[in-house]
């Protein structure tokens, strides 16, 4: 699937982070035609909002312009490849978990999903979709309310998860991070002034910045408008070497 993550500075909500998802994902639709959603923050926000629709990003294009998304700070999108639950709007990502307070987006597979489902279940939480996706989101959920910090709940999270996977994630609490973990799938940074960008490939970015640094395996990623934090599974500061693009976008 195609992964697009955008954080800007959290004193100008501005329709630039809805801006870089839609140019990021109709970049990297190529990835996957079952269905595109964006989600986005902002200080103003108490709950995520989000617009999600089966089918090309066209569909989600006109879901946007009846039903428009605020000015925002940061966002995430996405365009799926379906592999657990049909190609439907439900399926679709971002899910949204921790009361509407909190979104993610996953690239690949989550082998293990339906033991954590059953026991995320057993704790009350209710599914709304077939998707292995949705698992890690409620997880990401229950490991940020035992941290209370959306990186550890991630890395948490990602020790948990038997798979492949990309996933980015945005909580109402903070408008201006975007948090990554990746796991035998890719994800690249895109430095930017003042802003900083995520993608599963620089397509995503290309057009905002050629400065990039790829995470490597099982790392976990931190993005605001002036930092990019990286860490191991276990919380350890990872160096990072930054190189640029050199092709013609
Ligand atoms: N396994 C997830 C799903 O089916 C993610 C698929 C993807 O990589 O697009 O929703």
């Amino acid at each position: 699937c195609g992964i697009v993550g955008y954080a800007g500075p959290v004193d100008t909500p501005s329709t630039r982070p809805l801006d870089v998802a839609l140019e990021g994902l109709r970049r990297l639709e190529y990835r996957g035609y079952d269905s595109a959603g964006i989600a986005v923050v902002a200080p103003d926000l108490t709950q995520i909002a989000a617009r999600k629709k089966a089918g090309k990003l066209g569909n989600l294009v006109a879901v946007l312009d009846a039903e428009p998304l605020p000015e925002a700070t940061a966002s995430i999108g996405h365009t799926r490849w379906a592999t657990h639950g049909g190609p439907t709007d439900l399926n679709a990502h971002p899910h949204i978990a921790d009361g509407g307070r909190l979104a993610v987006i996953h690239n690949g597979i989550i082998e293990n999903f339906a033991v954590l489902r059953e026991a995320l279940r057993a704790q009350g939480v209710t599914f709304l979709s077939e998707t292995d996706t949705e698992v890690a989101a409620h997880l990401l959920a229950s490991e940020y309310r035992a941290a209370g910090d959306l990186a550890e709940a991630m890395r948490a999270t990602a020790r948990k998860l038997e798979g492949t996977f990309t996933l980015l994630a945005v909580h109402a609490d903070l408008p201006g991070t975007v948090v990554g973990a990746r796991h035998d799938s890719p994800l690249v940074v895109g430095l930017g002034e003042g802003e900083n960008f995520l993608g599963s490939d620089v397509a995503a970015f290309v057009s905002s910045t050629r400065e990039a640094l790829e995470l490597g395996q099982d790392q976990v990623v931190t993005i605001t408008a002036a930092s990019v934090e990286v860490t191991d599974f276990d919380g350890n500061a990872v160096e990072t070497t930054p190189y640029t693009v050199d092709w013609d976008a």
